[in-house]
């Protein structure tokens, strides 16, 4: 086993971008406060997110009330990463209207067993790997889900998500640590869809052969080149950047 800090497909969708993107990355070097355009989207789902952590560790919506919900995210959504005042209100609005359809939807769920933000890690072949669930339920008919919140304006589709890193990585490690199968659902929270992003064996075989290729590549690299794209827009490592530093 590596003692190299652990892998995330997040750090391997980086790779497949710019290797000295997952290099610096995964080093923890990027500057995680850099603000950007896109962080009002990063943002909008960090409230949502919290506000939905704090609801379902008091239980659910079933005793949270909306107006509670939505006080909660007047207080904790940062407008400061929006780009400008109409951009703020959108995101604001975006929200406030998320959370309450999503405490309408889910009002009458069934009880069950609930954790909230579960990290999980653990190896997957020669690496360590981390995840991160949004929940775990253990459900009245005896199945175990776990859940990822996506804020996007569109949901993956069936074969995205067939094909998923973020949550076949969870997928994996949620079955290592289980010892059974269970079932991976991402709450697409703009278009109220539930989106089943559990994988067949065989399309788990698949994924961790991918992986298993993407990491060798990823971990062989000495001297991991820097790829300049539209995608370094993005990057929070830039300051940091070979390809950026001298210009
Ligand atoms: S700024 Fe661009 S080239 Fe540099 S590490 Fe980031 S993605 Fe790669």
């Amino acid at each position: 086993m590596s003692h190299e800090p652990p892998l995330t497909a997040a750090l391997l969708e980086a790779f497949v971008l710019c290797p000295m993107k997952f290099r610096l990355y995964r080093l923890g070097n990027a500057q995680s406060g850099v603000t950007r355009r896109v962080e009002g989207a990063r943002a909008l789902h960090a409230a949502v997110k919290h506000c939905l952590d704090e609801c379902y560790r008091a239980g659910g919506p079933g005793g949270y009330p909306v107006q509670r919900l939505l006080e909660d995210f007047t207080r904790s959504f940062d407008g400061r990463a929006c780009a400008d005042s109409r951009e703020e209100e959108e995101q604001r609005a975006t929200g406030l209207r998320i959370l309450a359809e999503y405490h309408a939807d889910h009002l009458g769920d069934a009880l069950c067993d609930l954790r909230v933000d579960v990290a999980l890690e653990g190896p997957i072949d020669a690496w360590t790997w981390r995840a991160q669930a949004d929940r775990r339920e253990a459900r009245p008919d005896g199945s175990v889900a776990y859940v990822m919140y996506s804020t996007a304006r569109r949901p993956p589709s069936p074969g995205a998500l067939a094909e998923d890193l973020r949550t076949g990585v969870l997928q994996l490690l949620a079955e290592g640590a289980e010892g059974r199968p269970v079932e991976v659902e991402v709450h697409a929270l703009r278009s109220r869809r539930v989106l089943d992003a559990t994988k067949r064996p065989d399309q788990l075989a698949a994924l961790t052969q991918r992986l298993r290729e993407t990491a060798t590549s990823a971990t062989a690299l000495a001297d991991p080149p820097a790829l300049r794209g539209r995608h370094c827009r993005w990057c929070h490592a830039r300051s940091i950047c070979p390809q950026w530093s001298t210009r």
